[in-house]
């Protein structure tokens, strides 16, 4: 059968998510451009794969050792997550295979027209389509960018040795990720940054305190360079760089470039559709996840907001709603937490000190991560969590924890902020003990 109810391009969280949903009770055909993406990216090249690579790389730390030791260790680490994202792939093929109501196909699906879709050479037609392709690393065009040791995050995760010395192409949280993991299991770790600030978007306070640990964790950073090109002999890359107007090299045995992701379009053949793009290359859409066209909705990274597996399974929620007749719109979504998986943990949900100030007067509470007692336990003692309040509302505004657990503690944080709690409440609340999330009771009551 070449025709359903829903043609949903991309095996991606919210496609899939959307597919399982739809698929109870109508017709589903799903594409998958590469039988080893199914389940997407978060599974297979990206959340679950580096995450267990961070906690990996945090045992072999503790273990130290020789660089023969440390690399037995790596390649351990690569050969286990393997098998993990190998796991997950099949389970997520057959949630949907098999059920009688969804057809997978394997095949990369472009465009006919608003109501087709092309695979293979054959044409499905479904009354509604929703995309859901993902992004893709952004590689800039730059000289002997293309080298047998340069790679992108999700070829690096494939690299069976440990490099000794890791050179990371940009200061944002993949390479920040990639930085902190690398440094684990043993690497020299040098990164480039373009900008002149490092994690310009936080805030200024947690920001210096991530970027003081991470010199001492032996992190080379070097900011306001243009990276110029790279030239390779005998396994060692030599990168090209422009810092302070001064042609600098740097030689290492494995490049990172990680200078960001864009959305996938190329070969969906929008304008047979007419499916609007944002000015940024971007699938356009409303606040219920609607293309320009009405009966074509796209979900997760595909459409250019947040980059992230739960904003992807939002927006899945948001198409469910428009089609279902509920109410939830990104429009309602709240404040979106999101968390850096370096060592320890950077978490953020809202407004920084700066903004907060911005818009007007603002209380501040902040400790230091070595008051909370688990923290010392953990073996994590180092970070500073920071919060923002309303002093008229007393609601938070923000939140910056760069802690051990602090992506299970934002969560807390996010659940306050949504449901209009008074800090006091996390303040005066029961925690149980040892845990992170009992430095509410410190961290709240330091507010003034
Ligand atoms: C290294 C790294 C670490 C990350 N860590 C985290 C994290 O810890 N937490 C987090 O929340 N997010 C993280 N992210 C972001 C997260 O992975 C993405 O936001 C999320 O996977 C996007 O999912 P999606 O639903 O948009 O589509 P994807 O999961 O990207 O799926 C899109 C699918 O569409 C397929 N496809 C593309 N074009 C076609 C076509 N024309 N025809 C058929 N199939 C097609 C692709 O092959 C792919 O399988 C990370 C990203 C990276 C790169």
């Amino acid at each position: 059968m070449n025709k359903a109810e829903y043609l949903i391009i991309g095996f991606g969280k919210g496609g899939k998510t959307l597919a399982a949903a739809l698929g109870k009770t109508s017709s589903v055909i799903l594409f998958e451009q590469d039988p080893k993406m199914y389940g997407g990216t978060c599974i297979n090249v990206a959340c679950i794969p580096t995450k267990a690579l961070v906690e990996q790389a945090l045992l072999s730390a503790k273990l130290g050792g020789s660089y023969a030791e440390r690399n037995a260790r790596y390649a351990s680490a690569i050969e286990k997550k393997g098998v993990l994202t190998g796991k997950l792939r099949d389970k997520n093929y057959h949630k949907l295979a098999d059920n009688p109501n969804i057809q997978v196909i394997d095949g990369k699906a472009s465009f006919v027209d608003a109501r087709h879709v092309e695979a293979n050479g054959i044409v499905y037609e479904g009354n509604k389509i929703i995309i859901n392709t993902g992004a893709r690393p952004f590689v800039p065009p730059l000289p002997g960018v293309n080298l047998p040791n340069i790679y992108v995050s999700e070829t690096l995760l494939d690299r069976p040795s440990l490099p000794k010395h890791l050179l990371i192409v940009g200061g944002g949280y993949i390479g920040l990720e990639f930085a902190s993991m690398y440094l684990n299991f043993g690497s020299e770790v040098t990164m480039l940054q373009v900008e002149p600030t490092f994690l310009a978007r936080e805030d200024e306070e947690v920001a210096k305190a991530i970027e003081d640990d991470f010199a001492k964790r032996g992190l080379k950073l070097y900011k306001s360079v243009t990276t110029e090109g790279f030239e390779e002999k005998k396994g060692i890359v030599t990168t090209k760089a422009l810092i302070e107007g001064k042609e600098t090299l740097f030689e290492s045995d494995a490049v990172l470039i990680a200078t960001g992701r864009r959305p996938n379009i190329e070969g969906l053949a929008l304008e047979k559709a007419g499916v609007a793009l944002t000015e940024r290359g971007a699938v356009k859409v409303n606040e219920h996840n609607q293309t320009s066209v009405p009966n074509i909705y796209a979900v997760g990274d595909v459409v250019g907001g947040l980059q992230f597996t739960y904003i992807s399974l939002d927006d899945s929620r948001i198409v469910l709603a428009a089609l279902n007749g509920g109410s939830r719109t990104s429009l309602n979504r709240g404040a979106v937490p999101y968390s850096v998986f370096i060592d320890p943990p950077f978490s953020r949900i809202g407004l920084s000190e700066k903004d907060a100030r911005a818009k007007g007067e603002v209380l501040v509470g902040k400790i230091p991560a070595n008051s909370i007692p688990k923290a010392h336990i953990l073996g994590q003692s180092n970070g500073l969590l920071k919060v923002l309040v309303d002093p008229k509302s007393h609601e938070i505004l923000g939140a910056h924890l760069y802690c051990a657990e602090s992506h299970e503690m934002i969560n807390l944080i996010k659940l306050a902020m949504d449901h209009h709690i008074p800090y006091e409440d996390l303040r005066d609340e029961i925690y149980t003990h040892p845990t992170m999330s009992e430095a509410f009771n410190d961290l709240f009551a330091s507010v003034k």
